[in-house]
């Protein structure tokens, strides 16, 4: 017998043995009862509760050879996969786009690229931002590129490859006017001329970020790309080759052809949402993620009865209320309470009440209508929270109005208690 690590009130015992956890029931007087781990963990997740979230990854195909229509054969693309790929799971994504004639991937943090790493991708792989220095160790053992834009992390990075006979490679991170990270354009130059003297410092690229490439107006937008232009040209002149030269986004990738160099970097088009009306005219894309649950509740309710924490709705009568497992837990937020729509059965149907934490409710108006199927919703039936069902959508771009916010945010705030299916 092993240690027991646990137990629900004497009645059942969790075991470890072997290394292996062990969960056995103690039946009333009689033998124990144990289940296998291995039967345990079949048991998909969508299984256990009704909601989950799916990536289809040929709509993420699809979005790739649209951007690279786009762009000409000759640039490098590359795929933005950071923030556990804008939700859509970093590794699926990461290995979907490399097939798909990506060449580079980007992530924002240490760990992002270590998680790449360890699915055994072996694609370049770049942070966009340039992280402590005391990570300099991992960036190392797994080949993962920083972005770079003050002296003391270059000359740290240099002496670390140094020791261990490697390579520092690296990206330069330029601030054209976006004021977040990078050396100011004017100093490119003077700043080169301060690292350069550590041999093992390999410079793979330089790179900026627009801040305005999806407004209607680009002043600003020009602006920076003159000055990136400009940088550029003065390492040039001094002697030092910029390697891969990279300032696109979704937005300027399709909207800019003089900004796209010889590498652009593709976020939200890929996982295809537009970042700007403009783009859609020019490429065709599909939503990648949708989120699903199941029916776990029904009733009727007679008319006022009120519905969720504070019963703020009340029936009108007539009506059926369904419950579904999805709440702002989950990333469905409590603010669109009350302002959107689910679909079931091809239906679209108001969501009613406060969303809560790990639940929420709709609506089914059960009086017969000449302009709809009358439905009637049972447990266990499937509602579509975002996505497409026969003619009913509900895009990413209607939740994000609502809530006041971005498809990016809408996208990664589906939360990973939901597991994501790839279809
Ligand atoms: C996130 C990010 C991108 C991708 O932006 P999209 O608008 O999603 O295409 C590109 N470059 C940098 C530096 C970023 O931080």
């Amino acid at each position: 017998m092993g240690e027991v690590v646990g137990g629900f009130g004497g009645y059942a015992t969790r075991r470890k043995q072997e290394g292996v956890f062990q969960y056995t029931m103690v039946a009333d007087g009689s033998q124990g009862v144990s289940f296998d781990p291995e039967k345990l963990a079949q048991i998909p997740e969508k299984d256990r509760r009704w909601a989950w979230v799916e990536v289809d990854l040929n709509a993420i195909r699809h979005n790739i050879a649209q951007v690279r229509s786009r762009v000409g054969q000759s640039r490098r693309l590359l795929a933005v996969v950071k923030a556990d790929a804008y939700g859509h799971g970093a590794v699926r994504v990461a290995k979907t786009a490399l097939n798909s004639g990506a060449d580079y991937l980007a992530v924002a943090t240490v760990d992002e690229g270590i998680e790449l790493r360890e699915a055994l991708i072996n694609a370049p792989i770049m942070i966009l931002a340039e992280p402590p220095a005391s990570s300099i160790p991992l960036l190392l053992a797994y080949k993962i590129m920083p972005s770079i834009y003050t002296a003391e992390f270059a000359i740290q990075y240099a002496e670390a490859a140094d020791s261990c006979g490697l390579k520092a490679p690296y990206h330069l991170a330029v601030n054209t006017g976006m004021n977040r990270i990078g050396v100011h354009h004017s100093e490119v130059v003077s700043f080169l001329k301060q690292v350069d003297f550590h041999r093992a410092l390999d410079l793979k690229g330089v790179f900026t970020h627009f801040a305005t490439a999806d407004s209607s107006d680009d002043l600003d937008f020009r602006l920076q790309l003159n000055r990136f232009k400009e940088a550029v040209a003065a390492m040039r002149a001094a002697g030092f080759d910029p390697g891969l030269v990279h300032c696109a986004n979704s937005a300027a990738s399709i909207r800019y052809p003089e900004a796209l160099f010889d590498m652009v970097r593709m976020g939200i088009v890929m996982y295809g949402y537009h970042p700007c009306p403009e783009t859609m005219a020019l490429v065709d894309l599909r939503p990648a993620m949708s989120v699903h649950a199941r029916i776990t509740d029904v009733r009727m309710l007679r008319m006022s009865e009120g519905v969720g924490y504070g019963l703020h709705y009340r029936s009108r009568g007539s009506v059926k209320t369904c419950t579904i497992p999805v709440g702002y837990a989950d990333g469905y937020m409590r603010c669109l309470s009350g302002k959107v729509d689910v679909i079931c059965k091809g239906q679209l149907l108001h969501q009613v009440g406060n969303i809560c934490m790990d639940q929420a409710m709709f609506e089914v108006d059960l009086r017969t209508s000449a302009t709809r199927e009358r439905i009637d919703p049972q447990i266990g039936d499937e509602v579509i929270v975002m996505g497409r069902q026969g003619n009913a959508e509900i895009t990413a771009t209607e939740l994000a109005r609502i809530a006041d916010t971005i498809e990016y945010e809408v996208c990664i705030g589906f939360s990973h208690r939901m597991p994501r299916y790839y279809v």
